[in-house]
């Protein structure tokens, strides 16, 4: 029987490009997972979209002389250019610009509002007297009273990932000129966040296979106590409050945001599915729902989107929510106002996508933070891509293809270290679907990799090309084998690679995508014709390591 899983995946703002950060943290475990459970087919909705709205854009915006729009339709083209190269194979990426996103935001804001979960207050709202403007969240810094931390925001707390609100910052500082902002009275509605506390935290203890990270972060959160939270800003770039009187007043970005998965997924039933009523198996009883985030976005997904989706009744909670910690580069923390990063756009003009989704895979943030060094990236790609994998798929294609008339040979009887290396074959292929299914990337593709290397070894046992030459039946029986290995192994690196075992696939002589094969072992047939192979990946010159890294942080 086939479930229905959703796919949410961190919204990006408009406001720079990619970077290797976000891949690793969010996109790419979403994009394997998701064409995992397609080959397994499963129902599987992966969305996403760029965030229009808040300060990041409009800050961005004025740094350029352009409006937010243009920035954000700037970038929003570039996301899915990188999204089409990478592969991040989303069934919509969309924008918070959508009207339909309004609409969606609107009618949950109306929802909260009639069940009393929404009230009016009136706080008092930073000012700066040196630039003679009302400061958002965003355009205030200043110390962290949680952690400390000297360079907080006035909405989150980058260092220790808590939600803040500008007046709870010490020494607080207009981030455009640095003089201490004044406070003005304004009116906005509140979330009553508390009254979801004991709620939450009694579906959190339930939530037993969470990653430990998210389990204890969102717990200790709960635990902490919750307050009300500010749903309206007063800014002019966003989506207004449907409210009389009220409509100047823009919901907050961070709850509007979280939104978008339920707009995006409304907008793929209509424009996509072609049926408005489409997204509904994916927002009700039965679905599966992971949210793929950085664990910058922790609170988010396990608290505030949660009580929102608790207040307004009938749409399914998260099922999980398997946070990354984050990418290193070059043993710091990304920065990208330093430059400290490896843009993807960058990254997609000189290589190919397959060798990155390789490193970030099996060096993926899962449970604590990795790095990623262009040295180690050319290491991995030649001793393991090249050398391991690749070579194996070349020199048996390639031997095949010349000495049995570019056919898959027939195949005598097998012996014993034939079947043992099929059974075994066929069995990584199960755990590495387990593994994913439990969101244990790195495990699923380095398992897959030492079942690639014990195929190498069996080849150098049987030793085909010398046999040939005696007994070519024997090299016949032990090449059959090796395709046959080689077809289940494109399998199971289809998720984590999906260029190349497209590849193979084709080299194999079978029409059609992976995708339609399923997850389970898929041999050729003696006497399938194959295509011509041509090597699966490139060897890289040392000298890039230099190249790349000096481009970093200037
Ligand atoms: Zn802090
Ligand atoms: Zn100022």
């Amino acid at each position: 029987m086939s479930e229905k899983i959703f796919i949410g995946v961190a919204w990006p703002y408009a406001n720079g490009s990619l970077h290797l950060g976000q891949i690793a943290g969010a996109n790419l475990p979403a994009d394997i997972f998701a064409r995992y459970h397609r080959l397994k087919g499963n129902d599987v909705l992966m969305v996403s979209g760029s965030d229009q709205h808040g300060t990041p854009t409009t800050i961005k915006a004025e740094q350029e002389g352009k409006t937010p729009q243009e920035i954000a339709d700037y970038y929003q083209r570039e996301f899915l250019e990188c999204w089409e190269k990478l592969g991040i194979s989303f069934d919509l990426y969309t924008t918070t610009g959508t009207e339909n996103h309004t609409e969606v935001a609107q009618d949950i804001a109306l929802r909260l509002l009639e069940k009393g979960y929404l009230y009016k207050n009136t706080v008092s709202q930073a000012y700066c007297p040196q630039c003679q403007r009302f400061l958002p969240d965003r355009y205030i810094e200043g110390t962290c009273p949680h952690c400390n931390s000297v360079n907080a925001r006035g909405d989150q707390c980058e260092a220790c990932g808590k939600m803040l609100d500008a007046p709870e910052l010490i020494e607080a500082r207009c981030r455009l000129c640095g003089t201490p902002p004044k406070y003005k009275d304004s009116e906005q509605f509140f979330f009553k966040l508390p009254a979801f506390r004991d709620r939450i935290l009694d579906w959190v203890k339930t939530k037993t296979s969470w990653r430990a990270n998210v389990l204890n972060f969102t717990t200790r959160y709960l635990e902490d106590g919750l307050i009300d939270r500010a749903f309206t800003r007063d800014i002019d770039w966003g989506v207004s409050m449907p409210v009389e009187g009220y409509e100047n007043k823009r919901i907050y970005v961070w709850f509007e945001a979280v939104i978008g998965y339920l707009s995006a997924s409304k907008q793929w039933a209509k424009e996509i599915a072609g049926d408005a009523e489409k997204w509904r198996p994916f927002w009700e009883d039965g679905v599966k729902s992971y949210y793929f985030i950085g664990k910058d976005n922790i609170v988010f997904h396990t608290i505030i989107w949660p009580a929102m989706l608790m207040g307004y009744e009938g749409l399914a909670l998260p099922y999980n929510v398997p946070a990354n910690e984050f990418l290193t580069i070059e043993g710091n923390k990304i920065s990208t106002s330093r430059n400290w990063a490896v843009w993807l756009p960058d990254y997609l003009e000189r290589y190919d996508p397959d060798p990155l989704r390789y490193i970030l895979s099996i060096n993926m943030p899962e449970t604590s933070d990795t790095d990623f060094s262009w040295r180690e990236f050319v290491r991995r790609n030649n001793d393991e891509l090249v050398a391991a994998y690749g070579n194996l798929v070349n020199r048996v294609l390639t031997f095949v293809y010349r000495n049995f008339d570019g056919k898959v040979p027939e195949h005598g009887e097998l012996d014993e270290a034939d079947k043992y290396l099929m059974n075994n074959i066929d069995s990584s292929l199960e755990k590495a679907g387990e593994y994913i299914s439990k969101c244990n990337f790195k495990q699923a593709i380095t398992s897959t990799m030492a079942a690639a290397r014990e195929v190498n070894r069996y080849l150098d046992e049987k030793s085909p090309w010398k046999v040939i030459k005696e007994d070519r039946q024997a090299a016949a029986g032990s090449l059959y084998v090796a395709l046959y290995a080689i077809s289940c192994l494109k399998t199971a690196f289809y998720p984590f690679l999906p260029f190349s075992s497209q590849k193979v696939h084709e080299y194999l002589g079978f029409d059609g995508k992976v995708e339609e094969h399923g997850w389970e072992s898929h041999p050729p047939e003696p006497g399938q014709k194959l295509r011509e192979p041509k090597p699966l990946f490139t060897k890289l010159d040392e000298s890039i390591i230099q190249e790349e890294t000096s481009r970093i942080g200037t």
